[in-house]
């Protein structure tokens, strides 16, 4: 929390907010977190850079993510910050419960320290001396720390991780750590001597809280932990956490063992997503100077296409680039020509031929093509997006748009409509696509909100909000409805010069 987000951070917060999105399309009950972890040194080290106070520094920094998280359309329903006065409480409470289970010890630890990763790096991960994420030199720090006993919870974590398969996915991520516990898990430390940032130790009035154990708590926090019994009982355990691939030993290994201690209940799922690099494979970094600024990138293409192209691109839990070709390739071959121009020409067609409105054939064939495989797809997009693979969910919705734009093709109805008795024949074909770009629309929605939304309007369906999955368990566009074309969705960008 000591830069505003970048690409990186950006990405992982649309793959939650689609995974949100999601659910509450399919009429779930959903509480999305989000939130900034305030605590580390590095918001310390920020905070005296500029003059302020680490917490002014902090009230400085909430707005300016909430813009970037609002121009990115991510819609949390709370954002929690660990400097708030409800998380210090549930802090304590963990706290409290992991001495009263004995896993709280005093002892001398002594390791290389890196400030940028705020955490430990064993020996053998350093990279010619340094820290293989932020290849700095670490500091060697010997301090009188409190530990918590991570290696009581080896065998329990390894029985979890045996009774419940889907506790860390994707399944890469699940066997490397699987390994790990196997291996043996060592105690840490949890608490930083001297420190004078963070939630005070409550054994320990001398030391902090070390930051990670503070920040996983606000899982806890913002369902009202320590506060309000009920809306605990409501949320926790969490069905999914979604956090990045270098920070899966807090969340896989240490997090799932507090709770433990805890006696409290793990979440269902973390789910890990990789990392973006950018033109071609170089990694997104400040110091290289190839960090890309997610507001940037919104105002040139719109939150939408960024959406898009992130979760299209990138198969979840594996590495993906982002390049501006990429994204102008995507946005021209997806986005404005197989959607945009396939919504455009049907409504064209609908409205100079049929004032707008579509008779509903008599009787549509139970097998015609497009009905059988928009159905299909709609029941592969919720088993990918149920399955946390927003990609494969993308995928299935545009099977339906590639056999559309088929369909439309071979059937020709702007042909049809002018022949003397093809009337009829056009009408249906056009009530196929029609009602085939109902379901696409209304599945792409988590993915594209605002975009859908119009696309909704144009469709004359009026507003999207209320609508849910079970909507289009059917295939039967309404009738009487008044289609109404507008401007083009994605239109078509002038070429730079
Ligand atoms: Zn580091």
């Amino acid at each position: 929390m000591n830069a505003l987000p970048h690409l990186g951070t950006a990405y992982e917060k649309i793959g939650a907010d689609v995974i949100a999105r999601y659910h509450r399309l399919a009429g779930d009950d959903v509480f999305f977190l989000m939130g900034n972890d305030e605590h580390s040194q590095n918001v310390a080290t920020a905070a005296n850079r500029e003059g302020l106070e680490p917490l002014a520094y902090c009230d400085s920094m909430e707005p300016k993510f909430r813009e970037v998280w609002r121009a990115l359309d991510i819609s949390f329903d709370d954002f929690i910050r660990t400097t708030q006065p409800r998380h210090h409480d549930a802090v304590k409470e963990i706290l409290r419960r992991a001495e009263a289970s004995g896993d709280l010890y005093k002892g001398r630890y002594e390791g290389h320290y890196c400030v940028g990763c705020e955490a430990f790096v064993p020996e053998k991960d350093l990279v010619e001396g340094a820290c293989p994420n932020h290849r700095k030199k670490p500091e060697w720090i010997s301090e009188e720390n409190w530990f918590f006993r991570l290696s009581k919870y080896a065998e329990p974590l390894r029985r979890h991780y045996e009774e419940h398969l889907d506790f860390v996915r994707p399944e890469a991520f699940r066997n490397e750590l699987l390994a790990v516990i196997t291996d043996g898990l060592r105690d840490v430390s949890v608490s930083r001597e001297g420190s004078t940032w963070g939630v005070p130790f409550p054994l320990d009035d001398r030391t902090r809280v070390y930051v990670w154990f503070d920040a996983l708590i606000n899982y806890l926090t913002g369902v009202g932990f320590a506060r309000e019994d009920d809306r605990f009982a409501k949320w926790w355990p969490a069905d999914v956490h979604v956090i990045g691939k270098d920070i899966t030993r807090f969340h896989c290994l240490i997090w799932p063992a507090m709770l433990l201690s805890a006696g409290l209940p793990l979440p269902r799922t973390v789910n890990v997503h990789g990392f973006i690099t950018v033109e071609g494979g170089k990694k997104l970094s400040k110091s290289l100077g190839t960090v890309v600024d997610p507001v940037v990138e919104v105002a040139e293409w719109g939150p939408d296409p960024i959406r898009y192209f992130l979760l299209r691109e990138m198969a979840w839990g594996r590495d993906g680039d982002y390049s501006q070709t990429r994204v102008a390739e995507r946005y021209e071959a997806d986005l404005a020509n197989d959607l945009g121009n396939l919504l455009n020409r049907v409504l064209n067609i609908v409205e100079k031929n049929f004032d707008g409105i579509l008779p509903v054939p008599s009787a549509p064939p139970p097998d015609d093509p497009l009905r059988t495989s928009t159905l299909a797809a709609g029941a592969a997009y919720a088993r990918a997006m149920e399955d946390l693979d927003p990609q494969g969910a993308i995928l299935a919705v545009w099977e339906v748009v590639a056999r559309a734009n088929r369909y439309a093709d071979e059937r020709q109805p702007w042909k049809l409509v002018k022949q003397q008795d093809g009337r009829e024949a056009a009408a249906s074909v056009l009530w196929h696509l029609l009602e085939a770009l109902r379901h696409v629309v209304l599945r792409l929605s988590p993915v594209m909100p605002r975009k859908m939304a119009e696309a909704w309007r144009q469709l004359g369906l009026g507003e999207i909000g209320p609508s849910r999955l079970a909507d289009v368990s059917e295939f039967a566009f309404p009738g009487g409805i008044r289609v109404a074309r507008g401007a083009p969705l994605f239109p078509r960008r002038d070429k730079k010069e």
